[in-house]
C-alpha cells in the first residue's frame, strides 16, 4: 500500500556500510536502515548466528522458552542496569511500537492512566504508541486514540514538575530524540525526571528504541546520566536488521504483568534472539562503542564545519544537522545522486545514523563530498 510514497531506490545487496542497487550502483549507507543495521550489511557473525539458530530451532510458542531468549534477557539486563538497579525482567516483542505497547499496558497496571510525554516525541504508529507520538498529522486521522496523555516541552524541568502528580502512571522520555531531528536531553533533565517520578510514585520510562544498543557510544543514551529508569524500551539496532523489540522493567514495575495480561506469538523467537546476541557480542568484540564515539565525533566536526550547517547535534553515530536553508530534502536527493544515503527529519534537518562499523575512511570521504552535495542541493 502507498504508506511510504515511491521508493527512492531498489536495493539488492550490502556489505559493511555499503549497499548496491539493482543496477549495480554503489552507495555508502549513512542511514543504516534508520539506526537498525548496527553491524552493517552481511556481517559474518550475524549471518552465522541466524543460520545456526534457524538450522537448530526456528520457532517455538510462548508455552516454551529457549536458550537464546533467556540469554538475551539476562544480557540486556546486565548491560542496561545501573549498578544500584533492583532486579529486572524483560518482555520480548517484534518492533519498537510493540515494545512501547507493552510499556503502555504495563503502566496502566499501576492503577493510574495519565502518561506524560514530550513535545516532538516519536513513539510509534500503533494506536497506543501513536497516542504518545507528537506529530498531529500522524495522530489526527486516527483519533480517538487512548487518552489521558499530557504533553510537556522536552527538557523543561519546571513543566515536568507541574505535570507529574499522584495520577501519573508514567513519564516517557527519549533521552535522545531521533525522529524529532536529534535532540539530546540534558543529564540534569533525566535526573530531575527520576526525582519527580519517584516522588509521585510514577514510572520513569525511557524510550531507547532508536538511541539504545550502542548507537550513541553507550549501551543506552541515558547510561552516562547514572539514572536508573523503571522501564526501558528497545528495538531498532538490537537485532541488527532482524525484527525484535524489548520492554525491560526493574523493581516493582518488573512484576506488574502477570499471566494473561499480555502476549505475542513471535516475541522472543529464538532466531531473532540469537541475532541480537550476535549484535551485542560483536559490539563488544569489535569495540564498537568506542568506535562509534570516535568516528561520530569526526563526522559531526567534519560536516558541521560548513557554514551552511548552523547546528550539529547528537552523540556517537546518531547525528542531526540543521541547515541554514529549508533544503534538507534537496540535500538528501543530492547526496543520493552522489552515492550517499542520508535522511531528512524536517525541512531544514538532516539525520545520519550509519552502521556502527562505518569506517573513518567512509566518514572522511563523506566529509570531503559534503560541500559539493550542499552546492548541488542549492543549500
Ligand atoms: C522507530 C521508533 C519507534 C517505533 O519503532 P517501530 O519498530 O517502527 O515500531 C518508537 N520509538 C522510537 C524512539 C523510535 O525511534
Amino acid at each position: 500500500m502507498n504508506t511510504f510514497g515511491p521508493p527512492k531506490l531498489v536495493l539488492a545487496r550490502g556489505e559493511g556500510a555499503h549497499v548496491w542497487d539493482v543496477d549495480g550502483r554503489e552507495y555508502v549507507d549513512f542511514l543504516g536502515g534508520i539506526a537498525v543495521n548496527t553491524l552493517g550489511h552481511n556481517h559474518p557473525a550475524l549471518v552465522a548466528a541466524v543460520s545456526d539458530q534457524l538450522s537448530t530451532l526456528g520457532h517455538t510458542s510462548n508455552f516454551f522458552t529457549t536458550r537464546p531468549a533467556v540469554e538475551l534477557a539476562e544480557r540486556l539486563l546486565s548491560i542496561c542496569s545501573q549498578p544500584d538497579a533492583p532486579e529486572g525482567r524483560v518482555f520480548f516483542a517484534n518492533s519498537g511500537s510493540e515494545a512501547n505497547e507493552a510499556a503502555i499496558k504495563l503502566s496502566r497496571l499501576t492503577g493510574r492512566t495519565k502518561i506524560v510525554v514530550m513535545q516532538d516525541a516519536f513513539h510509534g504508529r500503533t494506536m497506543g504508541s501513536l497516542a504518545l507520538t507528537a506529530k498531529a498529522a500522524y495522530r489526527e486521522p486516527f483519533e480517538p486514540l487512548p487518552g489521558d496523555v499530557t504533553w510537556i516541552p522536552f527538557g523543561d524541568v519546571e513543566a515536568l514538575r507541574g505535570a507529574v502528580d499522584e495520577q501519573t502512571a508514567a513519564v516517557v522520555i527519549e533521552p535522545l530524540q531521533g525522529e524529532a531531528g536529534v535532540n539530546v536531553a540534558p543529564t540534569a533533565y533525566l535526573r530531575a525526571a527520576r526525582e519527580v517520578t519517584s516522588a509521585a510514585g510514577a514510572l520513569l520510562w525511557f524510550d531507547e528504541v532508536q538511541s539504545g544498543m550502542g548507537r550513541t557510544g553507550h549501551w543506552l543514551a541515558s547510561a552516562p546520566s547514572g539514572v536508573q529508569p523503571d522501564v526501558v524500551t528497545l528495538a531498532k539496532g538490537l537485532g541488527g536488521g532482524l525484527p525484535i523489540g524489548a520492554c525491560l522493567a526493574w523493581g516493582e514495575a518488573a512484576h506488574l504483568f502477570g499471566p494473561g495480561n499480555h502476549g505475542t506469538t513471535f516475541g522472543g523467537n529464538p532466531v531473532v534472539c540469537a541475532a541480537a546476541l550476535a549484535v551485542l557480542d560483536t559490539i563488544e568484540k569489535e569495540s564498537l562503542l568506542d568506535h562509534a564515539t570516535a568516528v561520530g565525533e569526526r563526522l559531526r566536526a567534519g560536516v558541521g564545519a560548513d557554514a551552511r550547517v548552523t547546528d550539529v547535534r547528537g552523540e556517537g553515530l546518531l547525528v542531526g544537522l540543521t541547515l541554514a536553508a529549508e533544503k534538507a530534502p534537496e540535500v538528501v536527493a543530492a547526496a543520493q545522486d552522489a552515492g550517499w544515503i542520508v535522511n531528512a527529519t524536517g525541512g531544514d534537518r538532516v539525520r545520519m545514523a550509519p552502521p556502527l562499523v562505518v569506517s573513518f575512511d567512509d566518514v572522511d570521504a563523506l566529509v570531503a563530498a559534503w560541500p559539493g552535495i550542499l552546492d548541488a542541493a542549492g543549500a
